[in-house]
């Protein structure tokens, strides 16, 4: 029978002071309803494991591994804007790394196999529709070319768990190089224990961020590094209509990956104001707040290191934040309009576009990958973009500077075109192709759930067959909501 491969010790090294050791606990009646063969296969495993019952067992967290031990590690976090105290993985358990072929080493993790000693009030498991936007969400997002964690196999169970309903319990096999968060610093230096933030600064910095040994100041140069990955990573969300929903300090990632997929969102129709997630009434969280979190995220994670740097040194880079992102941000808007070159006036182009996209509630990637066909001869209509938008003047008048200003860098259309599509993705995982697969799973019919993941590995691709999934959402979706419960 296949095995799993033999998982390693990684974050064990740091000792008992920063994790509990803890046994999976043991889910009835599990079923793989999803195994990834592309992760899969970047992280060497056999094929055969898929169909294997040793597979399943260590996936749904049946057998307790004994050596590394499975653990579960300590962080705290600020939560909607305040001092949350100490939260940690409550329903996670890291079971140790797999080195794939180039000898990089993955973390394990199984996200709702139990309760653990940071559970709080939570009962540790998580929910099968909740499992499947997190499986779907993180390979559409690895699919789109932003940094995530990954998703390898979703195990489903007839167990019952309680939230507004019942509902059923599942297992996702969580992979990342590692899963450490801002929270975890901010847990030790919060509690004072400034040897073991110094510990797992060291830690991530030797296995995670080996350049900054080369720096002056390492410390520094590792914050310089997030604060560059954090502005990045936002940058690529902001360009896709990525909506976080719950961007609390122990939410982000150290090595600017997304993670922690729950009341997540792609915008539909363009409004900078939309919030994702039901459960934040104020907004905080909204597509154009996401920024601005960034860089509260990036002060919470400055505090915590501040023993270990010089504190002149750290605001300087702080403030150097808004200016790192607006750059990844125009780069990334511009790869959008198919530009090469810089000018000015091209901050205007886009702040003109943003508010006729935002008066008539234009689809964001609809639009986008329609301009991607964008025919730049003076004659030229149209249609089907300037369709998109109420008011069809401002629209020509918006397309007639677009224009000029591909003229005025000499743009070839049909190189720019295909260039252009590389950048605007035709399939996003919009909440109703979601919504059906978790339908379909409710049911028991786990296949949609691979289609989707086959779909959004290739999102820029045309997939004529799949032409209905680039499609505006229903009118059933408009029911739809999200929140924090998961
Ligand atoms: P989240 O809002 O999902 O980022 O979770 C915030 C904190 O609550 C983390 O410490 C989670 O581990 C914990 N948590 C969320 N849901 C549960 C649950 N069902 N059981 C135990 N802990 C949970
Ligand atoms: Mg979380």
């Amino acid at each position: 029978m296949p095995q799993f491969p033999p998982l390693q010790a990684g974050f064990h090294a740091l000792g008992t002071d920063f994790f509990s050791t803890i046994q999976p606990t043991p889910l009835s009646d599990a079923h793989l309803a999803a195994w990834n063969p592309a992760l899969a296969a970047e992280l060497g495993l056999p094929e055969e494991l898929a169909n294997s019952d040793a597979t399943l067992d260590l996936l749904a967290g049946n057998v307790a591994p004994i050596s590394p031990p499975a653990i579960t590690t300590v962080y705290s976090g600020h939560q909607f804007g305040v001092w949350a105290g100490q939260l940690g993985d409550g329903r996670a358990i890291l079971l140790g790394e797999l080195y794939d072929n180039e000898m990089n080493s993955h973390e394990i993790q199984l996200k709702g196999a139990g309760r653990t000693p940071y559970s709080r009030r939570g009962d540790g498991r998580a929910v099968l529709r909740s499992s499947i936007r997190e499986y779907l969400c993180s390979e559409a997002m690895h699919g789109l070319g932003i940094p995530t964690t990954r998703a390898l196999a979703l195990v489903t169970s007839s167990e019952e768990v309680y939230r507004e309903d019942v509902e059923t319990a599942a297992v996702v096999t969580r992979v990342a190089p590692s899963f450490l968060r801002f929270g975890h610093f901010e847990h030790f230096f919060y509690a004072g224990d400034h040897a073991q933030l110094q510990q797992l600064a060291d830690y991530a910095i030797q296995r995670y961020f080996p350049a900054s040994l080369d720096a002056a100041t390492p410390y520094q140069a590792l914050l310089d590094t997030v604060i560059a990955r954090t502005a990045e990573l936002i940058a690529a969300w902001q360009a896709v209509g990525f909506c976080h929903g719950v961007m609390n300090s122990d939410n982000m990632s150290l090595l600017g990956l997304t993670i922690d997929y729950g009341p997540y969102g792609f915008l539909d129709g363009f409004d900078a104001n939309h919030i994702c997630n039901h459960s934040d009434h104020e907004g905080r969280y909204s597509y154009a707040n996401q920024p601005e979190i960034g860089l509260f995220n990036l002060q919470c994670l400055a505090q915590a290191l501040l023993p270990l740097l010089d504190r002149d040194a750290a605001i300087a880079t702080l403030n150097g934040y808004q200016a790192r992102f607006k750059a990844a941000h125009l780069a990334r808007f511009r790869e959008k309009l198919g530009l090469t070159t810089h000018e000015p006036e091209d901050k205007n182009l886009l702040n003109t576009l943003f508010s006729l996209m935002q008066t008539s509630r234009t689809d964001w990637t609809i639009f986008w990958r329609r301009l991607c066909d964008f025919d730049s001869r003076p004659e030229a209509v149209n249609e089907s973009l300037r369709d998109l938008f109420l008011d069809r003047p401002a629209f020509d008048a918006w397309a007639a500077d677009y224009r000029l200003r591909l003229r005025h860098e000499a743009s070839q259309d049909s190189e720019r075109q295909a260039r252009m599509r590389r950048i605007n993705p035709k399939y996003i995982l919009r909440n109703h192709l979601a919504e059906q697969a978790i339908r379909n799973a409710s049911a028991g019919d786990f296949s949609q759930i691979e289609t989707l993941r086959r779909l959004l590995a290739r999102p820029y691709d045309e997939q004529p067959e799949f032409e209905t999934y680039a499609g505006l959402p229903p009118d059933w979706a408009n029911d739809l909501s999200v929140s924090c419960s998961s």
